[in-house]
């Protein structure tokens, strides 16, 4: 029995694929999901402790989303955005009606189909609004150490890690990264040169730091002085991660624009980048557009991921299960000395390795690689963190089970750490 098992979870990995190389050659073969559970095709069970890169809010197998998608598929699918489809602008409505902030109320939304998208049409409006406001030479581009914000030219300009760009420069001009957190320098550096800042509440990707409330206050502050737009890149925190709509509204940070995806589309490529008044009246047909954004499919299953996500009652619950998360996490870091410190906000946690850093990252490949033979599956961020981004549905004991995994693969790890 053991050993068929064994041959059908190899099968579940295939080495060759028809993908580029830059991505990972070796590919683990899912078949299935429901809940929190995926299932390869060999029929071995998973814990999702990534939600498809802190996409997949509501879980696998959702029965409201199949049967809104099939019944769409049946009436249309594309239209353009010469035209427009009720899910559309059902969506449009529901999602201009909220904001991290009173004061700054949205006006409108550009739908894209993926975060890179949504922060190149936040830069383009930024620039926009600068150019229309001030003229030209006010174009510039803040953002900060260890941010990530994507691969097209515009956004990989602002994601300052070398290791994401060089290859590919020249990028967009006009960029400058200042560190994050640091009040001070953002004194220094901040002027009326800059059109935007773009900035990430928990730096997803660059090792989860969470912005201070001093920060965002400062940061907020500076933007309305010299009026320059703050866009809160939310791709990775916003719609329920940290336990409240925004991320923002966690560290009272006070955006004009944000840009949202990854779980926006309960699974299906869905971005929106919302916009105040102030931007939208000043912009011209032509000036921004996309073929595919928006489109009535992808909404109508959005409409229904907006309601689940914006009731009160979810969101508690969100915290509730975060809370919980945070005691067992705490736990295992008292137990282990391979961990230096926990990170992240709500359920968008990581656990730090306290590993040197040339062998930092080759520690974090082992807890995954571990734990994904252990039927676990976690994710990465930065060089020494081990990110977990579940379904937001998840349950205590669902957060146990994983934990107890984790605990389990960190015991291993002890002895290679350093001192902390
Ligand atoms: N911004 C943030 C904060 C992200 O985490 C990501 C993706 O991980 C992106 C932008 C880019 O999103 P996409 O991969 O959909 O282009």
């Amino acid at each position: 029995m053991k050993s068929k098992e064994a041959k059908n979870a190899k099968s579940a990995v295939i080495t060759s694929s028809p993908f580029p190389n830059n991505y990972a050659q070796e590919f683990l073969t899912f078949d299935r999901g429901h809940g929190v559970y995926l299932a390869d095709v060999s029929g071995k069970k998973y814990l999702d402790f990534g939600a498809g890169i802190a996409v997949n809010a509501l879980g696998y197998g959702r029965k409201d989303l199949a049967r809104i998608a099939a019944r769409q598929m049946r009436k249309i699918v594309h239209i353009s955005n010469l035209y427009t489809t009720e899910p559309a602008i059902r969506l449009g409505t529901m999602m201009t009606a909220t904001t991290p902030c009173a004061s700054k109320p949205f006006s409108a939304v550009h739908f894209g189909n993926s975060g890179t998208e949504a922060n190149e049409a936040a830069i383009k409006y930024a620039r926009l609004y600068a150019y229309e406001t001030r003229g030209p030479g006010h174009a510039k581009i803040l953002s900060f150490d260890n941010a990530f914000h994507g691969r097209t030219l515009g956004a990989l300009a602002v994601t300052p890690n070398p290791a994401y760009k060089t290859k590919f420069e020249p990028l967009m001009p006009g960029v400058a990264h200042a560190p994050f957190n640091d009040i001070e320098t953002l004194e220094k550096t901040l002027s009326s040169e800059f059109a935007a800042v773009i900035v990430e509440v928990v730096q997803g990707e660059g090792g989860l730091s969470v912005m201070t409330r001093e920060f965002a206050d400062a940061l907020s502050t500076l933007c309305e002085k010299h009026d320059v737009v703050l866009i809160a890149d939310e791709i990775q925190t916003g719609i329920g991660r940290t336990g409240t709509l925004y991320a923002s509204e966690m560290v009272s940070l006070r955006p004009d624009i944000v840009t949202l995806s990854k779980p926006l589309g309960g699974g299906l490529p869905l971005s929106a980048t919302l916009i105040p008044e102030k931007i939208n009246t000043l912009l011209k047909p032509g000036d921004h557009g996309t073929t595919f954004g928006g489109g009535p499919v992808t909404t109508a299953v959005s409409a229904r991921v907006w309601e689940v996500i914006t009731n009160p009652a979810f969101l508690e619950r969100v915290r509730a299960t975060a809370d919980h998360l945070d005691t067992r996490l705490r736990e295992i870091s008292a137990a282990h000395r391979c961990v230096a410190g926990l990170r992240g906000a709500g359920l968008l946690r990581g656990i730090e390795l306290a590993y040197p850093s040339d062998t930092a990252s080759e520690a974090v490949g082992t807890v995954m690689s571990r734990a994904r033979s252990h039927g676990l599956l976690v994710l990465r961020s930065g060089k020494n963190v081990v990110r977990i981004a579940p379904p937001l549905v998840i349950t205590a004991a669902e957060i146990d089970a994983g934990i107890a995994i984790l605990d389990s693969i960190l015991g291993g790890l002890d002895e290679g750490a350093v001192e902390r």
